[in-house]
């Protein structure tokens, strides 16, 4: 049976997209049968594994809005094992439609419930709000990943994370749970860094990743070439953090 994970975090800029591509093609690396879903209007998964967005036909707005199939709106990414359902700007709409649509809370999970058995792993790429689209991919999902960047006020927000993911669980998926939190972007030259892992264990004790992914320029040049870091530059210290996360998630299933 497929896990499903969302990847989520209302702030922006924190990793999510990074982690969604990179955990993803690093999942798929290691031989799982990956999907991975974009429910961010702003496509940046979609075009991080190579997707031309300029090419899109249909994207997950025609399934969640229009009940297309979602097997019709999967294609292959540059990665072997990983095919992704893409986003294109037309989702910034749906946030809107999705509130007069009927059962608005859980049209992805109906949507994927014929394929989830085909994949060993569907991972989610939410967008940076706690909307509609959000409360979708927690509704559909077993498990979330919630990226922390390692910065100044690391932890705000997160209060309103957590109490959404409660108001989900209690109505929506009594099943979600938290698989792990996520420090992402580590300047391990700068106290701040070794603070903020301190402030977030501390909150989050053996929810935290072992794993911590540092700053990496490997990892922020390659969206532009369309590759996942595990193609762009497997030998990249980027890539191994996200091949150690990748079997920290496999173990953790
Ligand atoms: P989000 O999806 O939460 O908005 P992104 O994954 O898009 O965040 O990351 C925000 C920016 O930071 C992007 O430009 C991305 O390339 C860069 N970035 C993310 N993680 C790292 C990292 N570990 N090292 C360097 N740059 C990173
Ligand atoms: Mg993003």
């Amino acid at each position: 049976m497929g896990r499903i994970i969302a990847i989520t975090n209302q702030k922006g800029g924190v990793g999510k997209t990074t982690t969604s591509v990179n955990l993803s093609a690093c999942l798929a690396y290691l031989g799982k049968k990956v999907l991975l879903i974009d429910i961010d209007p702003q496509g940046n998964a979609t075009s991080g594994v190579g997707i031309n967005k300029g090419e899109i036909q249909s994207c997950i707005y025609d399934v969640l809005i229009d009940d297309e199939d979602v097997k019709n709106v999967t294609q292959q990414s540059k990665v072997e094992n990983l095919h992704v359902v893409p986003a294109t700007i037309s989702l910034a709409g749906a946030e809107i439609e999705l509130v007069s649509t009927i059962s608005r809370e859980v049209r992805l999970k109906h949507a994927l419930q014929n394929i989830k058995d085909q994949y060993d792993f569907i991972i989610i790429d939410c967008p940076p709000s706690l909307g509609l689209l959000t409360i979708n991919a927690l509704t559909a999902s077993d498990a979330v990943i919630i990226p922390v960047q390692c910065e100044y006020y690391a932890l705000e927000g997160l209060s309103q994370l957590l109490s959404t993911v409660r108001l989900v669980q209690k109505h929506l998926n009594q099943h979600l749970y938290i698989d792990g939190v996520l420090l992402t972007m580590l300047d391990a030259r700068t106290n701040l860094g070794l603070q903020v892992i301190e402030e977030v264990k501390k909150y989050f004790q053996d929810k935290v990743y072992k794993t911590i992914i540092p700053r990496n320029v490997r990892l922020s040049e390659a969206p532009s070439f369309g590759e996942p870091i595990i193609i762009y530059d497997a030998k990249s210290r980027g890539a191994e953090v996200y091949l150690e996360l990748a079997r920290e998630v496999i173990k953790n299933g």
